[in-house]
């Protein structure tokens, strides 16, 4: 069994990343992060990921709106945003309090601005093979599975969880490597019949250790994208010690394909900035 190292998969890149953003200083992209209500685990999430852009060169701006703002400000905020061209990418802090319309904002974003790639013009682009942004955790899952070499052509997938973050865009980046892609959720009838056959098969379900040995066919590749917390401890949606044995290739939580999420937003941001400096 071999450990799929997002954390290390993640160091390359980075190192990577920032040379290719030394040689166009002093310009520098700018990643936007905009979040509605206050938070400390959303805060500490954006800590994060301003720490993640100081790290290869991304200029980071946070705008934080009160809890009781208005739709019509958010909207405001973003079009500010989009027509501001010191700004390269805009992400939202998710989920936007009940009164805002979540898909009305998501669709004021500039679809070349959008490196979170939720806006439905990236994700149709995605859906017709030629994505310009497509979000990041489905991003990091492919990349892990290439950088590791292991082949995608042909292999059956199956995916566990249909969210518009995760599973559907995974499922379309999955079918464009010409994987024979199935997506299993929580009204699936019997889930073993489905990832038994599984030569790849990713979770991502939000459920804590429920993906045991029963459910693994012996050889496969398995995928946790699962963040989970018992007793402050992170875990994610497989069982790995039960799992693992049977694998060829299983990626860990945490050091698996969460460590790799962040890189590849910024990595959308670096594509975002290079495309609006030569468009
Ligand atoms: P959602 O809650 O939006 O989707 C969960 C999916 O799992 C749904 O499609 C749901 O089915 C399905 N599901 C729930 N319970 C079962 C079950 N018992 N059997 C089969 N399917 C089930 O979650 P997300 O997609 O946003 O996230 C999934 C997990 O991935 C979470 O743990 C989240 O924290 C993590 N995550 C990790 C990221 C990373 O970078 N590593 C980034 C984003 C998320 P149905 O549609 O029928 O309800």
């Amino acid at each position: 069994m071999i450990l799929l190292d997002g954390k290390y998969q993640s160091a390359i890149l980075r190192d990577i990343l920032s040379k290719e953003i030394q040689k166009v200083y002093p310009k520098r992209p700018c990643l936007l992060s905009i979040m509605v209500g206050e938070s400390s685990e959303a805060l500490s999430y954006i800590k994060n990921k301003e720490k993640s852009c100081a790290e290869v060169g991304i200029h980071s701006q946070h705008i934080s709106l009160s809890a009781d703002c208005t739709e019509s400000s958010l909207l405001e905020t973003i079009s500010e945003a989009n027509l501001n061209p010191e700004i390269n990418g805009i992400i939202l802090q998710m989920p936007l309090p009940k009164n805002i319309n979540q898909d009305r904002i998501v669709s004021s974003i500039d679809p070349n601005k959008d490196v979170d790639g939720l806006h439905p013009l990236n994700l149709g682009k995605l859906l017709c093979g030629n994505p310009l942004f497509a979000p990041a955790t489905p991003l990091a899952v492919i990349h892990l599975l290439e950088s590791y070499g292991i082949p995608l052509s042909g292999k059956k997938a199956v995916i566990i969880g249909r969210s518009n973050i995760v599973g559907k865009p995974l499922s379309l980046l999955l079918l464009q490597h010409n994987c024979t892609v199935t997506i299993a959720h929580s009204k699936t009838s019997y889930l073993p019949n489905e990832t038994l056959l599984a030569d790849i098969l990713l979770v991502a379900i939000g459920q804590a250790k429920l993906i045991d040995q029963g459910f693994i066919k012996p050889g496969a590749v398995v995928v946790d994208i699962g963040i989970n917390f018992i007793q402050g401890k992170l875990v994610g949606d497989v069982d790995f010690n039960s799992v693992a044995p049977l694998c060829s290739y299983i990626s860990p939580v945490p050091g698996g394909v969460g460590s790799l999420t962040t890189t590849m937003l910024l990595q959308n941001t670096w594509k975002a900035f290079k495309l609006q400096q030569c468009p």
